[in-house]
């Protein structure tokens, strides 16, 4: 019997490895060579780059949920099981792991159906299994439009870098983009950032005295569960619990909703929802507020139309609910909106190739690829295939909230399992 392959080496493919071992499942995980379970979230070493879920609930493996505060007391000698931990110390933890892993250094180029499952081309060979996990991530950010391709304009937020430029502008509010700032003003003391985004709101903080109370959500569409919420804040629930409230039962609602409901979700509460749910540590939400009052970082709700790369770099934006366009200039421009759909343009031989192949298709949202609520990819021809599933965000379209640890490792058990 041929293994299960986990294509990926991030955190998802780790998760499924360990998932695999703990049910007995023999499997190969196909990574590309350095991979070594943090991918993009876990591998920063800025210290100020913190967890946005607390240690308690990051746990990599399903079937021990105190893993990671255990690895934390024996490294530590104490432990905040509430606290949000910089996210290198995570990265330390999942590199132990992913130590144990069976993993073939190589990245996946192309998957065939064959009896019994499944080919899978590789940059080091042909590899047959009976079972395929894809744990791949979503391709890097396209570059919107209207944003020159100059060096100064960048359009990944993790990318090392040494010189910090005085004048920046950051597009995008969201928890990358308080990352960036944290990150940029700490190198340089005399920085003066610019953040634009539609909304003009940072994520919320958590908050552990939230109250949250019993919330009797209505669940029959996304417009009564928007006022069942609003009651329940108006009573004095606090919006972030109000939102956790719905954590349990998120990806039952959106395939439960009509592909409509979910677009107007998408068109309208996209933004609120994502600043709710994915929340800033409270000692980040201290120190970008305390930047904010220092005048280092400004807030802006509005949309960047042109950024122009002349001896500036030249920014058109209009004001939110503004016709008039305004201008300002900066040394350097930072993209933090992340992928955003556009698979079939996607800088991935795997994804193209899967799409061409008719193998997948992307979902209705164009977020990512389609899956069933088991996480089986659905093929053009409509059917799931029974033996190649995804992982990760992937499959935001298909399930929505299915990117954060705690969903990663409980789905991983899902469906790794024989
Ligand atoms: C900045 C950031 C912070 C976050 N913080 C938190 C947090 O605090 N708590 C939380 O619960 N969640 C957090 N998340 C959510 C996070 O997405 C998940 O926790 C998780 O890291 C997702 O990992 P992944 O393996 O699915 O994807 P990725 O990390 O993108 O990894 C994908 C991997 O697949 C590899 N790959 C791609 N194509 C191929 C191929 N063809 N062949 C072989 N390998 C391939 C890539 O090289 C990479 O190693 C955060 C996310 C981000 C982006």
């Amino acid at each position: 019997m041929h293994p299960l392959a986990i294509i990926g080496g991030g955190a998802s493919a780790l998760a499924a490895a360990l998932a695999a071992r703990a049910c007995g499942v023999r499997a190969i995980t196909i990574a590309p060579p350095g991979a070594d379970g943090c991918g993009v979230a876990y591998s920063t070493r800025d210290p100020l780059h913190r967890l946005n879920v607390c240690a308690a609930r990051m746990s990599i493996i399903e079937h021990d949920l105190t893993d990671f505060v255990s690895w934390l007391r024996a490294r530590d000698g104490q432990v905040q099981p509430q606290g949000y931990y910089p996210r290198a110390v995570y990265g330390e933890y999942l590199r132990q792991h992913w130590q144990s892993v069976d993993a073939l250094s190589a990245t996946a180029q192309r998957l065939a159906p064959r009896a019994g499952g499944w080919r899978i081309e590789t940059s080091d060979g042909a590899l047959d299994a009976a079972r395929v996990v894809l744990a791949i991530g979503v391709p890097p950010a396209q570059r919107l439009p209207g944003i020159a391709a100059d060096p100064r304009v960048s359009l990944d937020a993790y990318s090392p870098r040494r010189d910090w430029p005085q004048r920046g502008l950051l597009i995008g509010s969201s928890l990358t983009a308080v990352d960036v700032a944290l990150t940029w003003c700490a190198a340089r003391a005399d920085a003066e950032l610019t953040v634009i985004s539609r909304h003009g709101l940072w994520p919320l903080a958590h908050n552990d005295e939230a109250r949250s109370g019993e919330i009797g959500v209505d669940v029959r569409s996304p417009r009564h569960i928007l006022r069942s919420l609003r009651r329940a804040i108006d009573g004095g629930v606090d919006a972030t619990a109000a939102v956790d409230a719905l954590r349990e039962s998120t990806v039952d609602l959106w395939t439960g909703f009509a592909r409509t409901d979910r677009a107007r979700f998408l068109r309208h509460a996209r933004s609120h929802w994502d600043r709710a749910r994915h929340r800033m540590a409270p000692q980040v939400a201290r120190e970008i507020a305390a930047l904010q009052a220092q005048g280092r970082v400004r807030l802006i709700a509005g949309r960047v139309q042109r950024v122009d790369a002349g001896a500036d770099l030249s920014v058109h934006w209009r004001p939110r609910g503004r016709r008039e366009v305004d201008s300002l200039r900066v040394d350097a421009v930072v993209q933090c909106t992340g992928f955003d759909g556009g698979l079939a343009a996607a800088d991935s031989p795997l994804l193209r190739a899967l799409l061409d192949g008719g193998l997948a298709v992307p979902d209705a949202h164009r977020l990512g690829i389609a899956l069933d609520r088991e996480h089986r990819v659905i093929a053009a021809r409509g059917n799931a295939h029974a033996t190649l599933r995804a992982l990760g965000a992937l499959g935001r379209g298909s399930l929505w909230e299915c990117t954060a640890i705690p969903e990663i490792r409980r789905s991983a058990t899902r469906i790794v399992a024989p």
